[in-house]
């Protein structure tokens, strides 16, 4: 990390103090920190507005909404992300990085995630997990992966799988805790479902499995037959995988 975190930047979107929609840790109230751009075009993308940055981001502190300026230091990032935990806060406080794809920055989450773990902080970093290389460059710093797996028809037909695999490994190395989220829409065919389950069958006993039958958002029109989910769930427990099928909570819930 340079000296102070205030060389490294990146174009944010918001930041915001809610209810976390996902995975293990899903209820749990901590902070967001969601990054600008993506390389991706998920048919299921409920972030459209991440694709591109504007020249100011908001932040909606525990005092009050603060405008602030494109792109952010790693430095002024985290004094932002300690002014979004409520003083009534007394867990330990977790900044979840999303996106848009974080992995586009990883020298900013690097020394965001530093900054903020000095104090006390947990980092979660929620991402398509497909850039195995600048996970590396940050992975230090980060406390719990949650990698959104593609499956091909969600995403055009291309295949991430051994770039998620690898993803995988490297927190685990790590010792972060992976959650392992897949989303599926009618389109997804079980063959592709079981290579995904191939794939990370090497660590079906350390990640999570979560199970999201898609909500029709973007390009998705409809939901999943319910017979469909439950054949890929009964694959993936025969595979020993510790699975959940949980629902987009956070629509649920109407938080960001
Ligand atoms: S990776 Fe995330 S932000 Fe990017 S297109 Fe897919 S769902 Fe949207």
């Amino acid at each position: 990390m340079d000296a102070v975190g205030n060389v490294v930047r990146a174009p944010l979107i918001e930041m915001f103090w809610s209810i976390q929609g996902e995975g293990r840790h899903i209820g749990e109230a901590m902070g967001f920190l969601r990054v600008a751009t993506c390389p991706l075009r998920c048919s299921y993308c409920d972030t459209p507005h991440s694709y591109a940055a504007s020249s100011m981001f908001s932040v909606d502190a525990a005092d009050g909404r603060i405008e602030e300026r494109n792109p952010v230091t790693a430095l002024r990032a985290a004094e932002l992300a300690r002014m979004l935990r409520p003083q009534s806060h007394r867990a330990v406080p977790r900044l979840s990085i999303t996106g848009g794809e974080p992995l586009v920055f990883p020298s900013f989450l690097r020394d965001v995630g530093a900054l903020l773990r000095r104090d006390g902080w947990r980092i979660h970093l929620e991402t398509a997990a497909i850039d195995p290389v600048a996970l590396r460059a940050c992975v230090e710093q980060v406390d719990h992966l949650s990698a959104d797996y593609k499956l091909p028809a969600t995403i055009g037909g291309a295949d991430h799988g051994e770039a998620h695999a690898e993803c995988c490994r490297i927190a685990l190395a790590r010792g972060a805790t992976v959650d392992v989220k897949v989303v599926l829409t009618p389109s997804c065919t079980e063959a592709s479902f079981d290579a995904a389950l191939e794939r990370l069958s090497p660590f079906a006993d350390r990640v999570l499995l979560v199970l999201q039958p898609v909500t029709p958002c973007n390009l998705e029109r409809d939901p999943l037959p319910q017979p469909k989910l439950l054949a890929m769930l009964a694959r993936a427990q025969a595979a020993n995988f510790d699975v959940r099928v949980l629902p987009q909570a956070h629509k649920a819930l109407q938080v960001p």
